[in-house]
């Protein structure tokens, strides 16, 4: 038999480490565990708001739903002064550390810190004095406030002879197929970079941003051996939600799970808060954050169904994401054929057959209803569970008893007996006719 190799994480890269934030939002730290920096911080988690920043009571509603569905930051856009104007009255009535997004004017930049933002993004690239640069980076070190300093694959294209450039660069990567980009994102960051060190500015974490995800692979990977600042992880331009997701958890995943990575934005063009809550799952699934509320699980459906699955899942996890804030397993399975060894390790799980679901919590059986109460019966369980184990008097993951298979024939009803008298021919759990 060939030996197990457990293939493990890799351990988080040591990076310096940038604070965000107040008192009053709390401190939100990015990175660490490099000399004489402390312990890497948990790998956080970003958005930014899709309206207007100007229109304060929009923006602050929007902020606040973010940070409920459990953003760490929020960024906004402050692309003109009535933008600015609002930064401190939104800040007033927020409760996360608030960045600034700034692009082409270096004034947006200084008002916001002016107004008290907690963290500015800044491309420097964009800003063509150096002087201007070197304001904000001034104003910043005065406050204490951290830059994020970002490359965008789009926003870099060279100007300047750039066929010869190009192919100057694609020395560096032979035989990557866009090496000319990479060394292109590298060059400017380490030219960016500079700016800060001759002011001895280090308050900064870095982004370097693709749409291809192999691309955002590679970048970071490159950053990442040549700068100890922390990293802010994203895949930009991801498209919408349904197939974004894919594109930034493929790249932000695989680099998160070799060490890579301290802050993260998955970008949709979608609600912002799918971003959150996908980012979140991310980092559940790689165990790089404590989980917060039920984790779900549930069967992908197949002929053997009895029971609307795909409405009745949907339902559970909108109410477990409003009710349960423990991190309870809660399984919803289709049948009870493979249903009970999916659902192992599940503290509350329903398995469904013939118009009804037989509803277990830590393996013990303690409800069997007809469909339409499946779903009012499985929350009240699981709430249920909670308040236990808020009291002590249950545990997350510990098992009372196997769970024994519903009995298809008593409790679910099928066609088991018609089977073995030869008068059907295929299984289904469920039905008897
Ligand atoms: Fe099919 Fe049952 Fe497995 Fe669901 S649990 S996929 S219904 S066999």
């Amino acid at each position: 038999m060939i030996p197990y190799n457990p293939l493990l994480m890799t351990p988080r890269r040591p990076t310096r480490q940038i604070q965000v934030g107040d008192a009053r939002t709390g401190i939100v730290r990015i990175g660490g565990g490099a000399p004489p920096h402390g312990d890497a911080a948990p790998v956080s988690v970003q958005t930014m708001t899709a309206g207007y920043t100007y229109d304060i009571d929009t923006c602050v509603a929007e902020v606040n739903k973010l940070a409920a569905a459990g953003a760490d930051i929020v960024r906004v856009a402050v692309p003109e002064r009535k933008d600015t104007e609002a930064l401190k009255e939104i800040i007033s009535q927020t409760s996360v550390p608030i960045v600034a997004d700034v692009h082409f004017h270096y004034k947006r930049a200084l008002e916001a810190v002016e107004a008290g933002v907690h963290k500015i993004r800044l491309n420097p690239g964009n800003i063509s004095d150096r002087e201007q640069v070197n304001a904000v980076i001034d104003a910043c070190k005065d406050r204490g406030i951290p830059i994020r300093v970002g490359v965008n694959e789009g926003s870099i294209i060279e100007r300047k002879d750039k066929q010869k450039r190009m192919a100057e660069l694609g020395k560096y990567f032979a035989g990557h197929r866009s090496g000319h980009l990479l060394a292109l994102m590298i060059a400017k960051l380490e030219e960016y970079i500079d700016i800060f060190t001759e002011r001895d500015f280090h308050d900064i974490c870095i982004s370097a941003k693709s749409m291809d995800p192999a691309l955002t692979i590679d970048i970071y990977t490159e950053i990442s051996k040549r700068f100890d600042y922390p990293l802010h992880l994203g895949v930009t331009h991801a498209g919408p939600k349904e197939t974004g997701c894919i594109r930034s958890v493929v790249a932000l995943g695989t680099l998160l799970a070799n060490g890579i990575g301290d802050t993260v934005r998955i970008s949709y063009a979608s609600d912002p808060v799918y971003e959150v809550e996908d980012a979140l799952e991310m980092l559940y699934c790689l165990q790089l954050r404590p989980r917060i509320g039920a984790e779900l699980i549930a069967c992908p459906t197949c002929g053997r169904i009895q029971v609307d699955l795909f409405t009745l899942v949907q339902e559970v996890r909108k109410k477990l994401a409003r009710d349960i804030e423990v991190p309870i397993k809660v399984a919803v399975m289709g049948c009870v054929v493979n249903g009970p060894g999916e659902a192992e390790g599940a503290d509350v799980a329903v398995f469904a057959g013939d118009r009804r679901g037989i509803i277990y919590v830590q393996g013990e059986k303690v409800a069997n209803v007809p469909e339409e109460e499946i779903l009012e019966r499985l929350l009240h369980e699981c709430r249920e569970f909670q308040s236990k184990v808020k009291r002590g008097e249950a545990k997350l993951g510990e098992k009372k008893v196997e769970i024994i298979p519903p009995d298809p024939i008593g409790e679910l009803g099928s066609g088991f007996e018609k089977i073995a008298q030869h008068q059907v021919e295929q299984v289904t759990v469920g039905r008897t006719s």
